[in-house]
Formats: structure tokens, sequence, C-alpha cells
């Protein structure tokens, strides 16, 4: 067992920890593996986003980066045109000084790129960040292939969605969190093939359902029980569930009804020798979350396609040998210690925002480069010499084989996506050694501001003027704009206004989704030892796989 240096917990470095770090040729990491998780997951700040200027063509953008950095800031297109020249801020390594020093002046100078988006594949989606390939998006993050998407994050091909988290391939939804494959679903969790309904939890192939858990291939069913069609439609409309009301105390109801139910330890499909949560496709992987595709890989959370891989997050998309890497993804082969580095990367170490590069050490904002260091090249020769000089004064400086330290990133705790696995405050936060950001709403510019207490019940008595108000979020008071397709939408579901700030509802979403940690439980029918996401202390009746099959077919 080891002794985490940042928190003190004690941890374990298997055997196939031990086998990896040395075809890696890197010593064992200093921290546990959460505190690591913790600091990987913080150079993604997926949602928090800030309209400022492209420091190139002083252009509006909507950005990650708060317009109070001083580092320059690129619109993507200006990124990566010729318009600058990352080699002009090419330097010597001074060996009398700690390396992470001098690779936090270099990432200080070097202009970042604005917005993560890929080039030429957006369509009327400019209020998103980590995307691709969208079609009249809005504010929606991590996530590919969407048309008609509003508000939430992991949205991967799926049409006319709002407020939804972890969806793949729905149609049609509202406020569903890990589903897939659906249509016209409501307040949904972790259902596949489902349409019509609302409040379901881990169901499969359900039509026209209510608050309901744990059922197959079942129509006409409100909690468990099932109802004819005439039954079902009178008790549908008796709930009222286009009031505001309606959803809070149907809400209410199915909640306290699945606590009573036997819950399935862990959210996976279709794994060979593998354990994690929402893990899917993936082989001989362990303590993996929200991944799919996955071979031999360790300690990996938000990644797909991705090979031999330890202590890695988002995003992989066919990337192999990744070492402690954050944000890399797009075919990368062998990166150690990088983060932010995207599309045919190879042979990288410490660096930062490069793109179609290899044999690079400590190098920032680079795009095609070669046997470069602290962004200057080299030849060949020069740049193995130069590297084995760098790697031995980090092994004296006890730098090498830790990942940056958390003042070399830029994101503030709570802007990022450390706070969906790991939610802290700012007391908490700060206490870690991480920094924090007050959310700033801009005042905005609208013609009336309501409360959102005084929102009429029904969608119905909502006249198309509220486009021009804004309402305050019944939690935090943080007030937010409804947009015209949004207000379509609610209409087309017969929904009430949502009355909580976008930030509010993504982060309750979140919080009803399960940890990343394992922890041995008993199975609540046969008593054996499982592992679970679902703490000892909660208050779930979790079952193993074959009680929990059992229990629904
Ligand atoms: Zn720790
Ligand atoms: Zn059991």
């Amino acid at each position: 067992m080891a002794t985490c240096a940042e928190c003190t917990a004690s941890f374990e470095v298997t055997s196939r920890d031990q086998d990896f770090y040395k075809n890696m040729d890197v010593p064992p990491p200093k921290s546990c593996p959460d505190c690591r998780l913790m600091r990987r997951l913080i150079e993604r700040n997926a949602r928090t986003l800030y309209k400022r200027k492209c420091d190139l063509t002083g252009k509006e953008f909507i950005s990650p980066y708060h317009p109070d950095h001083t580092f320059p800031v690129y619109m993507p297109d200006a990124w990566w045109g010729d318009g600058w020249d990352e080699m002009s801020y090419g330097r010597d390594p001074d060996f009398s000084r700690p390396f992470f020093e001098q690779f936090a002046e270099l990432l200080g100078v070097v202009p970042h790129q604005g917005q993560f988006v890929v080039p030429g594949t957006m369509q009327n989606s400019d209020y998103v960040n980590c995307a691709g390939y969208l079609k009249d998006c809005y504010l929606i993050a991590e996530t590919d292939y969407n048309e008609h998407c509003y508000y939430g994050n992991r949205i991967f091909h799926n049409k006319s969605m709002v407020d939804c988290s972890n969806v793949f391939e729905n149609e049609l939804c509202y406020e569903c969190i890990d589903c897939q494959k659906s249509y016209g679903l409501r307040f949904c969790q972790d259902c596949l093939n489902c349409s019509e309904s609302f409040f379901l939890s881990n169901c499969i192939g359900c039509k026209d359902c209510i608050g309901c858990i744990n059922q197959r291939q079942k129509q006409y069913m409100v909690m468990n029980k099932q109802l004819t069609k005439e039954e079902y439609e009178k008790q549908k409309t008796a709930l009222k569930l286009n009031t505001f009301d309606g959803v809070q105390k149907i809400r209410k109801e199915s909640e306290a009804f699945f606590l009573e139910q036997p819950h399935k330890a862990l959210q996976n499909e279709n794994n060979e020798r593998s354990i994690g949560n929402h893990l899917y496709d993936s082989k001989n992987s362990e303590d993996c979350y929200d991944c799919k595709d996955l071979e031999d890989c360790v300690r990996c959370a938000r990644t797909f396609s991705v090979k031999s891989s330890m202590d890695y997050t988002s995003w992989g998309d066919k990337s192999e040998l990744m070492y402690q890497c954050a944000s890399c993804g797009d075919s990368c082969y062998s990166l150690k210690f990088c983060t932010t580095c995207t599309t045919n990367n190879s042979n990288l170490e410490y660096c930062a925002h490069c793109s179609g590069c290899s044999d690079c050490f400590g190098c920032v904002g680079m795009r095609r480069k070669k046997h470069c260091i602290f962004n200057k090249q080299y030849s060949k020769e020069e740049y193995a010499k130069l590297r084995d000089q760098l790697v031995a004064h980090m092994k004296k400086s006890a730098e090498w084989g830790e990942f940056f330290p958390k003042s070399v990133c830029p994101y503030a705790y709570n802007e990022t996506i450390s706070m969906e696995y790991f939610p802290l405050n700012k007391e908490e936060a700060t206490k870690r050694g991480y920094t924090w950001r007050e959310p700033s709403d801009e005042k905005p510019n609208v013609q009336k501001v309501i409360p959102a207490a005084q929102l009429p019940q029904t969608i119905t008595e909502i006249p198309d003027d509220v486009l021009n108000w804004a309402v305050t979020c019944l939690v935090t008071a943080r007030p937010f704009r409804i947009i015209k397709q949004e207000l379509a939408f609610y209409r087309q579901l017969d929904l009430p206004l949502p009355r909580k700030h976008p930030d509010e509802r993504h982060k309750e979403r979140i919080a009803r989704r399960s940890g990343v940690k394992l922890f041995p439980r008993a199975c609540g029918k046969c008593k054996k030892e499982i592992q679970t996401t679902y703490a000892p202390d909660r208050s779930e009746t979790v079952y193993c796989e074959e009680c929990y099959l059992k229990e629904v077919y």
C-alpha cells in the first residue's frame, strides 16, 4: 500500500499498475487515484462559458476561458490559421529551475484555442463547447452528432432533446439521464428502447408507463401496476403531468417508490472481464466510468475507443497507450502527462494544446510539429539528448511521473467537470488547493424579470412574450432566459416551463447519478458480496446481477 501525498489516504499499487508503469517507463504516482482523477478533470471546462473577444480578430464569441485570463485566447478559426506563430514563443530549458515553473510561464503566453469545436461541422450552434457535428443546438457540451438539442451534456446522436445528460440515440426527450434509443421520454433514467413515458428508471422496451422501475416490455403501467388502456389514460389525466405541481408530485411519489425497489448494482452492458459503471462494450478494463469500447484500460472516465491506457479522462476516439492524460483524443498514441492535445499526436510528454504533433516535450499550442521542446525546434538527435536531460532534471526535482500541478490549470474548480464526480463547495475546493470562480450573470436585457414561483402552471398559459422576459431561478435566484426553439419544444410536449436556472437543472441531474467509486456491499437478496457505486450507507436495496435479473424477467 502507498500513502497519498495529497489526502493521506492509502491506496494500492497493483501488479497490473506496476507492469504498466514499467512499460511506460514512469515511476508510480504519488497521489491516490481519486486525487489524480480530480486533478485531471479540472482540465475540462465544458459548460461554464463566457462571452469574450478573440485576441487576434477582435470578434466576440463564447469561450470556456474567462475574459480575466492574461494569456491570449483565439477563436477556433483564428487559432488554426496562419495569423500567429507558436514557435516565436520558443525558449531554452533552464536547469537551475523546476520544469513546471518554466512550463507555466510558457503556457501563460502562448495563445489558447478559445472554444473546442470541430471546425467546419457546426451549423447554427454557436453557444456550445467540446462539440462537433451539430445543427441548431444551444448550450450543450461534450457532444457530437445532434440536431435541435438544448441544454445538457454528453449528448450523442440525438434529435430534439432538452435538459438531458449522458444520452445516446434518442429523440424528443426531456430531463432524461443515461437513456438510450428512446423516444418521447420525460424525466427518465437508465432506460433503453422506451417511449412515451414519464418517470421511468431502469426500464427496457416500455411504452406508455408512468413511475415504473425495473420493467421489461410493458405498456399502460403506473408505479409497476398493470392497468388497462382506459384505466391508464384516466390516471394519466388525473396526474396532470402538464402542470408544474403535477410533475413535482409524481416525481416525489416515484422517487419514494423506487427506493423500496431493488436496484441494479452497476449499469454495465456487453463487457468482458471488466468492471466500472456506465461501462459498455469493453474488454479487460477496470475502474472505468462513463466509457465505451475500451480494451485493457484502468481508471478511465468519459472515454471511448481506447486501448491499453491508464488514468485517462476525456475523450479517446482511437487512442492508445495514454497515461495520465486529460482532454486528449482523436487518434492519439503514447501520450504521457498531457492535457488538451487533439487529433493525430504521438509520443508527447508534458504537452498542452498540441495537435498533429509527434515527439515533443513541454510544448504548448503546437500545430503539426516534431522534435520540439518548450516550443523550440531540434534535430532528432538533439531532441533525444535534451529530452533525457530534462527527465533526469525532473527526477531530481521530484516532478517526473507527476501530472502538472493544480496551479498550472487555468480553470477554477467549479467551472469544470470535476464538479460532476466530486462536487465540492468553495471552502472544500480552496482547502484542496483548487481555485474558485463565482458565477457572474450579465444583467439580462429584458422587458421584465419574473420570479419563477409566479409562472403559470401550464405551457398553454404562457404567452410567446415570455421570450422577452427573464425568469429568476427558484433555488439560486439567478436569472435565465427561455429561447424560441425551447418554448416550441415545451408547447409540443405540453410541458410546464422550467423554474430553475439551466446550471441548477444540470446540477440536479448529475446528483441523480451514482458516483465513480466502487464499494463492497452485500447483495440485498442472496447476501453475496458485490461491487456497487451505491455506498453501503445509502438506503437503496442493491441486488447482484443474478438476483436482479431473476427479479426483472
Ligand atoms: Zn488522495
Ligand atoms: Zn444476489
